[in-house]
Formats: structure tokens, C-alpha cells, sequence
């Protein structure tokens, strides 16, 4: 039987929102959608008037939607915010080359312009080459790694005040999911951050800390929005995986459970015999790091010596020591990574 939206009363509810369970009619579904996320950015204060912001642009839904919501914000709350898109090529045929056509299509629906940075002219390497030298093991280190840093260098570049990532609710829950079972407690207090605000480098800060992926695809279907949806060719099936496997178990029994394991990561502070590093610059490359030469310029040496081992092996001293270290690869992304 046909129920009316719980929101406006009058409209024929078409929508069960995945977050509340809530039965609303589109048009409700939007707003409320939108004013959501106006309020993670009002409440956590995340911008400043006439401030200059990267969007960091997969193709991919979450930093599609991002990118179109974001600007009918600041249209609506006179934000007074310049956006740019960022995108990082990583040199995968096949995949970063197509969603990058759907990023090139948004530039110009959204009027918001684009700078793309690519792994050949930072690096010199291409994913594509990399895999041929490494294989397909630790293919996604050198990818987050590299990904971290570029977007970290093309926001310098850029020159702007914030970079904003489509890191969504479920994101973070896994994160804190993958922390925990690890033990990373260095991490753990630090992964359920708005914003992270590493000395020395440029905020970075996620809009969609608490929008559910399922209603971010929902927005994206029902506002016809152009997004690319492939999974990457290089995606292994990584441990992620299984954290997301498990949550999104765990949510069709109980869809605040996403809400709640934030929640819980947010309660799981810093813990006071827990030392952090101290920041300094990079020895070859000059950029912020915690170590004396930077994880990227590590595995670059690597690569480039023909070691591709040298900085890949784990170690749990230094996990523990590097807070900043990059997150790696969400595995079985589907629409880039958002390292
Ligand atoms: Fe890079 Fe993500 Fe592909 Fe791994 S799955 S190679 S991190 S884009
Ligand atoms: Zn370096």
C-alpha cells in the first residue's frame, strides 16, 4: 500500500533511506541528503569564507556527488568557496583513463576546473610499468603511497586552503573495523578525524564522514549524475575486503551499525603513552614526513634500482611510530581510490 513521505506529508514516499530507514519521496530525499552534509560541514566548521578548495576527483560516485553537492551548497549558503577538481592519473589503461573522461565531463557540467596530475611526470612511472616490475602483490602500496603524495603535492601546486576527499561513512567505519583488528591503535585515534591537519601540509577533510554509501549511490542514480563505476584492473581482493564484507553484513541486520563503529572510533582516542612523531621534511624530496626520507621516495629508489622490496615490508615499529604514514588501497575500490 502506498505511503505518503515522512518528511513533507504530501508526496507519495518512492525512497527507504538506507540510513534511517525513513520512507520519503525524492525531492525530500535530497534535501535531506544535502542538508546533512551541510551540516558535517557547518558543525565540524571545516571551511572559512573565500577559501580556495581541491576536491579530490576519482570519476569515481563518492567525488562526483561530492563535487556536485558541494557546489550547490556553497551556491545556496554563500560558502564563498573557489573549487577545483584534482585528479591524479596513476597510468592504468583501462580504467584511471576512463574515469578520467567522466571527470573531464564534469569540469565542464559543474563549470568547476580541473588540473590533473599524473604518476609519469611526478614519478616516472606509470602503474601500468610498476606492475610489470612488482607484480600484482604490492601493486596497491605503491599506489596509495604515490596517490597520497600526489594529491598532497597538487594541492601545493594548486595553492589551495583544504583538500576534500569522498571518503563516506562506510569508509570510515571499515577503517576503524581494520584498525582495530590489526591493533593499529595510532591509526585508530586518528582515522575517525573530520580533518586531518598534519603539520606542515595541507588539511584534508571528508565532507561525507557520515553519508552512507548506499544513499550516495541512490543521489547519484536518481540525479542522473556521470560517474564511472568500473573496478580497478589491479584490485586485489585484500584484507578490506573482508572488513567490508563483514560490515555490510553486520548492517543488514542493524544499518546504524555504520553510525555506531564511527562513533565507537571516535571514543577510542589517543591514549596518553602513545607517541607521536615528530614532522619533519624529507630528505630527497623535501616534503613532510615522519621519517628521514619519505615513503615514497623510498619506493621510488625501489623502483628505480631495481629493489621494488625496499619500503614495501611491514614493520610494526614503524606502523606504530607513523601515524601519517598513507592507509594503503581500499582493494576492491570501484571508483578509485580515495587514499
Ligand atoms: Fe591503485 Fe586502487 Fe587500483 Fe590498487 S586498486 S592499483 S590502489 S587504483
Ligand atoms: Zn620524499
Amino acid at each position: 500500500m502506498p505511503v505518503n513521505c515522512s518528511k513533507c506529508e504530501t508526496n507519495r514516499a518512492t525512497v527507504k533511506r538506507p540510513k534511517t530507514g525513513h520512507a520519503v519521496c525524492r525531492e525530500c530525499f535530497f534535501a535531506v541528503f544535502e542538508e546533512e552534509v551541510h551540516e558535517t560541514i557547518t558543525r565540524g566548521n571545516l571551511f572559512q569564507q573565500g577559501e580556495y578548495v581541491a576536491i579530490a576527483a576519482s570519476g569515481g560516485k563518492d567525488s562526483t556527488v561530492l563535487a556536485y553537492v558541494l557546489k550547490r551548497l556553497n551556491e545556496r549558503y554563500n560558502y564563498g568557496l573557489r573549487l577545483v577538481l584534482l585528479s591524479i592519473d596513476e597510468g592504468i589503461t583501462g580504467y584511471r583513463d576512463d574515469s578520467l573522461e567522466s571527470v573531464k565531463r564534469n569540469e565542464t557540467d559543474y563549470g568547476i576546473p580541473l588540473k590533473i596530475l599524473s604518476y609519469n611526470e611526478l614519478y616516472g612511472w606509470t602503474m601500468d610499468k610498476i606492475v610489470k616490475e612488482v607484480g600484482r602483490k604490492n601493486n596497491c602500496t605503491f599506489c596509495g603511497v604515490f596517490r597520497r603524495q600526489a594529491l598532497d603535492r597538487g594541492a601545493e601546486v594548486l595553492g589551495v586552503d583544504k583538500l576534500v576527499t569522498g571518503h563516506n561513512a562506510d569508509d570510515v567505519a571499515e577503517t576503524v573495523l581494520m584498525n582495530v583488528l590489526r591493533g593499529d591503535i595510532a591509526r585508530l585515534q586518528r582515522c575517525t578525524n573530520l580533518v586531518t591537519d598534519s603539520e606542515g601540509l595541507i588539511p584534508r577533510c571528508k565532507p561525507f564522514k557520515y553519508t552512507y554509501e548506499k544513499e550516495i549511490v541512490m543521489y547519484a542514480y536518481f540525479k542522473g549524475l556521470d560517474y564511472f563505476s568500473t573496478e580497478c584492473i589491479y584490485s586485489p581482493n585484500a584484507y578490506r575486503g573482508h572488513a567490508r564484507a563483514y560490515l555490510k553484513d553486520l548492517e543488514a541486520i542493524q544499518p546504524s551499525v555504520i553510525l555506531d563503529i564511527i562513533h565507537s572510533g571516535e571514543c577510542m582516542k589517543l591514549k596518553e603513552d602513545i607517541k607521536l612523531p615528530s614532522q619533519g621534511v624529507c630528505e630527497k624530496c623535501g616534503l613532510v614526513s615522519s621519517q628521514s626520507i619519505c615513503k615514497a621516495c623510498l619506493l621510488l629508489e625501489g623502483l628505480n634500482t631495481g629493489v621494488p622490496g625496499l619500503g614495501v615490508k611491514k614493520s610494526s615499529k614503524i606502523k606504530r611510530r607513523n601515524p601519517n604514514a598513507p592507509t594503503g588501497c581500499k582493494g576492491s575500490c570501484q571508483s578509485g581510490c580515495k587514499t
